[in-house]
């Protein structure tokens, strides 16, 4: 299978492994903190979404971005990009929840959060967010 490969500008990204992510299920939201300078993915990770009976409530893929950025983007230099792929490898598009939204107004990420929509970059925050699962349990 062959992984879409991100609709990013990259210089000098020998440490990117994009085949990580081998199985494409569509739960996990993926997500980057790529440097807008330096045209560098700094962090490339992902987020499974809970349930298949586990108990255990994880993070939004925004959440755990969120503290990536605070650690290794002092600088404000990086946007965060999210996204899933599908069962083909192809890259979808995701969403802030409702709870993320805020949590991105509240760090003021709300402009600087991405994610890909045929090919191109849109803004991940949208007008009307769905209620996250976890946040109904929760
Ligand atoms: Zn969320």
């Amino acid at each position: 299978m062959i992984i879409e490969p991100l609709p990013l500008v990259l210089k000098n990204n020998h440490t990117l492994n994009i085949n990580v992510f081998k199985d494409t299920c569509n739960v996990c939201v993926r997500y980057c903190l790529y440097d807008r300078k330096k045209k560098r993915i700094i962090k490339l990770s992902e987020n499974r979404a809970n349930g298949y009976g586990s108990s255990k409530i994880t993070n939004h893929a925004e959440e755990c971005a969120l503290k990536d950025l605070i650690n290794l983007d002092q600088k404000n230099k990086c946007d965060i990009y999210i996204w899933r792929y599908n069962k083909n490898g192809e890259i979808k598009s995701t969403h802030c929840c409702k709870s993320c939204t805020k949590l991105m107004y509240k760090y003021n990420l709300e402009s600087r959060i991405f994610t890909f929509s045929e090919g191109k970059r849109v803004n991940a925050i949208v007008k009307n967010p769905i209620e996250s699962l976890g946040n109904l349990i929760r």
